[in-house]
């Protein structure tokens, strides 16, 4: 069966009503035949049918074991986290997303939890620097925002030859393009809230694991911290994984194309796109996705905040502000944005330059996003002509 079949196949209709569409459970308690005879479900913390179906969802979409839901992205990394004691090390990838090295940095380094950085894409960082403390090797491929990719299937290896996880946070890939469990990581995170969703409307987080063993895990962190994702939120991003599939695709299209239109732009100096040739790591990009996603990033040749604050202001189909994966077009200056908090040097020198400027591509038809892009970028070139 072909993945959009696959997708749509695996929602169940609902065995009480036959209703087509998830029903969703505003329940946050069950009837009890009996002390302790139910019908699988006793307290929603624990398990709620609307949150069910899409643990079991994302969990076929992943090709693993088991799926769980979350009130966020962050609440789905604070839970595999949570697998870790003190005295454990982790090794992530240097540019992992913001507020995960927020929570590694404020929150669980108190714990007694360490974390090195290094740059995953170059294989001998791994193999230099993992221990036998090393619990999880930790990457996110591609990153954000200059979408460096890391070879999931090799890193795999390293990881179970010294006795550690891999944990991949698949958020910019999805499961539609990059199903890493295939090439042996163990515990794939989404931030659901970007592609899964895909509709700019929701926050949302899952884990999804390749064993019974975690999966015991992980469900018991669930339940015992409990930060799970409500029904509505939950029959949400089931109804927009459903279109997953589709929208990737388009988005992926679009997105080359307006990576192939940027390299050719005067205005612009580097494009970060995993589809271009001239991507480090394109080869592997094409070896572990089927497609290159919907993020695009680039800088200016007028290297300044300024240039960069006049093109997102500029732009018109692309909204100004922060997320992606939605079927509306966003942009966003990480310099003053996403990455603001992040001390100027160490952002410059993992590749966030003034200028970086980040868009997610929507669903929007390909030539109206580049005649808009263009327009933009039209006028910062007229502006530094003027100024010279
Ligand atoms: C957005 C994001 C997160 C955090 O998810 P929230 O849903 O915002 O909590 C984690 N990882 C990546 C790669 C993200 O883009």
């Amino acid at each position: 069966m072909q993945e959009e079949t696959r997708i749509l196949n695996s929602i169940p209709v609902d065995p009480l009503t036959g209703a087509i569409s998830t029903p969703i459970y505003q329940t946050s308690t069950f009837e009890q035949e009996a002390p302790g005879v139910h019908k699988g479900f006793d307290y929603a913390r624990s398990n709620n049918p609307t949150r069910k179906v899409l643990e079991d969802l994302v969990a076929t979409l992943e090709n693993g074991k088991a799926g769980f839901a979350f009130a966020s992205g962050l609440a789905a990394i604070d839970a595999v986290i949570k697998l870790l004691s003190a005295g454990d090390e982790v090794l992530a990838v240097d540019d992992i997303y913001g507020g995960t090295y927020r929570i590694f940095t404020h929150i669980y380094s108190k714990f007694g939890i360490s974390v090195n950085y290094v740059d995953t894409t170059d294989i001998n960082n791994i193999i230099d620097n993992i221990t036998p403390k090393t619990k999880f090797i930790w990457i996110e491929t591609p990153t954000n925002p200059t979408l460096k990719i890391s070879d999931i299937e090799t890193i795999a290896k390293i990881a179970h030859q010294n006795g550690a996880y891999l944990v991949v946070d698949n958020t910019f890939a999805s499961p539609a393009l990059q199903t890493p469990i295939d090439l042996g990581a163990d515990i794939i995170i989404h931030s659901a809230t970007k592609y899964l969703a895909g509709h700019s409307d929701v926050i949302a987080g899952v884990v999804i694991v390749n064993t019974q063993d975690l999966a015991e895990k992980i469900k018991f962190i669930q339940n015992s911290s409990g930060g799970i994702l409500g029904p509505f939120d939950s029959w949400l991003t089931i109804r927009g994984i459903e279109t997953l599939t589709l929208r990737i695709q388009k988005q992926s299209e679009t997105a080359q194309k307006l990576a192939e239109f940027l390299l050719e732009n005067e205005a612009v100096d580097t494009v970060f796109y995993p589809g271009l040739a001239s991507h480090h790591n394109h080869e592997i990009a094409k070896k572990q996705q089927k497609l290159f996603g919907g993020v695009v990033s680039f800088t200016l040749k007028e290297d300044t905040i300024v240039s960069a604050e006049k093109v997102v202001t500029t732009t018109k189909l692309f909204h100004l502000a922060e997320s992606l994966g939605g079927v509306k077009s966003l942009i966003c200056h990480p310099a003053q944005m996403t990455h603001k908090s992040i001390p100027e040097a160490t952002r410059l020198a993992s590749g966030v330059k003034n200028s970086l400027i980040r868009v997610s591509v929507g669903i929007e038809h390909a030539d109206d996003l580049i005649e808009d892009i263009k327009n933009a970028l039209e006028k910062v070139k007229a502006e530094v002509e003027l100024k010279n």
